[in-house]
C-alpha cells in the first residue's frame, strides 16, 4: 500500500477509528492501522473504497472477519462497513458505552469488543479531562 493511499485514508477518517470512534491522539497505540474492510483473504482489494482507519483494538479483534452473529437474533450478518454504512443508525452512545442499534451494529460491537475495559477506561479518562472521547 503506498504512502499517498495511506494518508488519504487517515485524512478521510479525520484521525479517528472508523469503528469505535476513538481519536488517534487518545490512543495508547503509536499509530492506527489502515485496514482492509473486506480482508485480502476474501479477495478484498487494496483500494480506497475497501480501506478504513481502525485503532489497534478494533483491528486486532476484527482480523479477517467480514460477518458475525447478531447477539440478539443469532443470525449471521455482515459487519459494519465504514464506506457503505453510516455510523449513526448502526451505533449509539450510552455515556461512554457503544450500543449496537441494528443487527450489524450489535454484531460489530460484540466482535470488535468495542466496550472492553481498556476502551471504556480511555473514554472515561478523556471525559474526566473534558476532552472528546469520540470523533
Ligand atoms: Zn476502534
Amino acid at each position: 500500500m503506498d504512502k499517498a493511499l495511506r494518508s488519504l485514508v487517515r485524512r478521510r477518517a479525520g484521525e479517528v477509528c472508523e469503528y469505535c470512534r476513538l481519536p488517534q491522539e487518545a490512543s495508547p497505540f503509536a499509530s492506527f492501522h489502515v485496514e482492509h474492510i473486506i480482508a485480502r483473504q476474501h479477495g478484498g482489494p487494496t483500494e480506497s473504497d475497501n480501506l478504513a482507519l481502525a485503532c489497534g483494538f478494533c483491528n486486532f479483534h476484527k482480523g479477517p472477519n467480514i460477518a458475525s452473529l447478531d447477539p440478539e437474533s443469532g443470525h449471521l450478518v455482515p459487519l459494519f462497513h465504514p464506506r457503505r454504512d453510516r455510523w449513526t443508525g448502526h451505533f449509539a452512545w450510552e455515556g461512554t458505552v457503544i450500543v449496537g442499534e441494528t443487527a450489524t451494529g450489535r454484531a460489530t460491537t460484540q466482535l470488535l469488543a468495542m466496550n472492553d475495559w481498556e476502551r471504556v477506561e480511555i473514554r472515561e479518562n478523556l471525559q474526566t479531562l473534558g476532552e472528546p472521547f469520540a470523533g
